[in-house]
């Protein structure tokens, strides 16, 4: 995945819920990118992925 995709992802994450695909390359670009790990950290989709992780 490129960045300009991850970024788009995140975005995109904001309005929809991701699916499992797309969720997983994200997931994956973020631990090897720090500019959209960065990017998406000041959207707080981190918070909301570790949110919908979490069951309670
Ligand atoms: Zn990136």
């Amino acid at each position: 995945m490129k960045c300009k995709e991850a970024t788009h992802l995140v975005s995109a994450g904001m309005d929809r819920p991701l699916n499992w695909r797309e969720r997983l390359g994200l997931r994956w670009h973020l631990l090897v990118c720090h500019y959209c790990s960065d990017f998406s950290r000041q959207l707080g989709f981190l918070r909301k992925v570790a949110r919908d992780k979490k069951d309670h």
